[in-house]
C-alpha cells in the first residue's frame, strides 16, 4: 500500500533503542510509509528517545522547538517513542508547549501504522491520555517483535534483540518501568534471524536484551543459545550485551571460553565496589563476588577484555565508600569503562525514597579520580598488545585519502591501519604497533578466511 507520507525518524540511547528503530522502520515501511533524513521534507517526525541518562528529555525538547521553529508553520505531526514515552507519559502529553501529536510506548509499535492513520492530519487533536488517538503507552509481558525482521542498515554487525524487558528493578534504574518485565523471544525464531543476516552478508551478530544473560525460553538458557547461534555459517563472531553479574553460571563462562566464534569480551557492569551501596542500589551481588566472577572468567578465558559501568555520588555514599569502588577498579583492571555522576531518574526507588545528597563538586572530584586511574589502566592494558597479531573485522574500507581503513579485534577494541583496497567484512590480520587508552594502531599482514579465535 502506497503512501506518500515521509517519516524522518531520529534515534536516541543505547542500542536496544538502535535496534527498536530498525522494528519501526520494519512496520512502517511494510504499511507503505517511506524514510527521510531531512526533518524538513518529512511529514513525521518520530523521536525514538531514551530516558535512562540525565537531562535526555531536556535535549529532545529543545529539538522539537527547534524542528517546529524551522518548518515556520509547515504542517508536520511530531511524535515520541520509546523509553521517555513510557517514563515520562504523563509529563508529555499533558505538556502543551510541546503538542505531541503521538507519544508512543516500546511495545506498542505494531500499532504505529494505525495510529498515524487516526490521526491522520497535523491538526489531530490533543486531549487527555487514554482518550487521545495518538498516546499508546501500555507495557506489554509478552511483545518480543519475533514476527517482525527489523529493517537493518548496511554494516558489519546486526543487532539482535534475544528478550526485552527487565525484573531486577536496580534502584537507579528507569528500564523495568520504562520496558516493563523480562521476555525471551524462543530460540528457533532468534536462530531464523541469525540464518537470514549471514545470508545477507552479516559477519557479526551482538546478541541484545536488558538482562541478556536472563535469556530463557522453553529450557534454552542463554549458554545454549549462544551454542545455536555459533553453529549459523557465515557467522564468524557473536558478541552480547548487557550481561548482569549475578547470571553467570559455570556453563555459562565454559561456552565463552571455548566457542571460538564467541567472542573474548565482556560488558560486566559493576555500578559501585561499596557493598552497603551495592545493596541500597539492589545489584544483588557484593564486590568480593564481583572481583570472584571476574577470577572466574580470566582463569577460563585469559585474553578476555572486560569493560564496565561505574555510578559514582550514589545517594549517601561517603567518601570511604567511594574509595572502595576505586580500589576494586584496580583490582579488576578493566579495559574500558563509562563512568557517570547519579542523578535521580523519575519513578525509580532511589528517585522516590534517597536524597540525592552527595554535593556535585564531590561527584566531579570521584569521577575525575575514577577516569583518570581507567585511563591510565587502558593504556596499560592496551600497550601490553604492541607486537601481538590481531585478526580484525573491517568496519570501513582503506577507500579515503591515505588508505586509511579501520576495524575491531575479538575484544571490541577499534584498530586503526592503512590499507588501500580492503572493503568492510573483509577479516584481515593486523599486527598492532600502537597503542592510546582508547584505540590501537597497526599494520596490514594478510587477509584471513575464517577468523581463529584469539589465543
Ligand atoms: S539490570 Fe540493568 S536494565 Fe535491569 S534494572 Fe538493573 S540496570 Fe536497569
Amino acid at each position: 500500500m502506497k503512501q506518500d507520507k515521509r517519516i524522518c525518524l531520529i534515534t536516541y540511547g543505547c542500542q536496544m533503542n538502535e535496534y527498536d528503530t530498525e522494528i519501526v522502520r520494519s512496520i512502517l515501511s511494510a504499511a507503505g510509509y517511506v524514510f527521510t533524513q531531512d526533518d524538513l521534507e518529512a511529514d513525521i517526525i518520530m523521536l525514538n528517545t531514551c530516558s535512562v541518562r540525565e537531562n535526555a528529555h531536556r535535549k529532545v525538547y529543545g529539538h522539537i522547538h527547534d524542528f517546529r521553529h524551522r518548518r515556520q508553520g509547515k504542517p508536520v505531526l511530531i511524535g515520541i517513542l520509546g523509553c521517555m514515552a513510557t517514563g515520562l507519559r504523563q509529563e508529555l502529553i499533558e505538556n502543551k508547549h510541546l503538542a505531541l501529536d503521538f507519544v508512543v510506548g516500546p511495545d506498542s509499535y505494531k500499532r504505529l501504522p494505525a495510529i498515524l492513520a487516526q490521526i491522520g492530519s497535523p491538526a489531530g487533536a490533543a486531549s487527555e491520555e487514554g482518550k487521545h488517538p495518538g498516546y499508546d503507552v501500555t507495557l506489554s509481558e509478552f511483545e518480543t517483535y519475533a514476527d517482525v525482521y527489523p529493517a537493518r542498515a548496511e554494516g558489519v554487525n546486526a543487532w539482535v534483540a534475544v528478550m526485552r524487558g527487565c525484573n531486577n528493578f536496580c534502584s537507579f534504574c528507569i528500564v523495568p518501568h520504562a520496558r516493563g518485565r523480562e521476555r525471551s523471544r524462543p530460540a528457533g525464531n532468534i536462530i531464523d534471524e541469525v540464518r537470514r543476516l549471514a545470508d545477507e552478508g552479516f559477519k557479526q551478530v551482538t546478541l541484545l536484551g536488558q538482562n541478556v544473560n536472563s535469556y530463557r525460553h522453553e529450557g534454552v538458557d542463554f549458554a545454549r543459545l549462544l551454542e545455536q547461534v555459533s553453529t549459523v555459517k557465515g557467522i564468524e563472531r557473536i558478541r552480547f550485551t548487557s550481561p548482569h553479574p549475578k547470571d553467570f553460571p559455570q556453563d555459562l563462562i565454559h561456552v565463552l571460553a571455548t566457542n571460538p566464534k564467541v567472542c573474548k569480551q565482556v560488558h560486566l557492569p559493576l555500578q559501585a565496589g561499596n557493598d552497603r551501596v551495592l545493596e541500597l542500589m539492589r545489584r544483588h551481588y557484593s564486590g568480593r563476588e564481583f572481583l570472584d566472577l571476574v577470577c572466574k572468567l580470566r582463569k577460563a578465558c585469559p585474553t578476555l577484555a572486560l569493560s564496565t559501568d561505574i555510578i559514582v555520588g550514589f545517594p549517601t555514599e561517603t567518601d570511604v565508600e567511594f574509595e572502595d569502588t576505586f580500589e576494586l577498579v584496580k583490582t579488576a583492571r578493566f579495559d574500558s569503562a563509562f563512568i557517570f555522576k547519579y542523578s535521580p531518574r523519575p519513578r525509580t526507588e532511589a528517585a522516590l525514597k534517597l536524597k540525592d545528597d552527595v554535593p556535585e563538586a564531590k561527584k566531579t572530584e570521584r569521577i575525575v579520580r575514577l577516569n583518570k586511574l581507567q585511563a591510565d589502566i587502558s593504556l596499560e592494558k592496551n600497550k601490553e598488545l604492541v607486537g601481538l597479531v590481531h585478526p580484525v573485522l573491517v568496519e570501513s574500507s582503506g577507500k579515503t585519502k591515505g588508505g586509511a581503513a579501520y576495524g575491531r579485534n575479538d575484544a571490541n577494541k577499534i584498530v586503526n591501519f592503512a590499507h588501500a583496497a580492503l572493503k568492510a567484512g573483509d577479516m584481515v590480520n593486523v599486527r598492532i604497533t600502537r597503542a592510546t587508552p582508547h584505540q590501537l594502531k597497526g599494520e596490514f599482514l594478510n587477509f584471513i578466511e575464517v577468523l581463529a579465535p584469539l589465543g
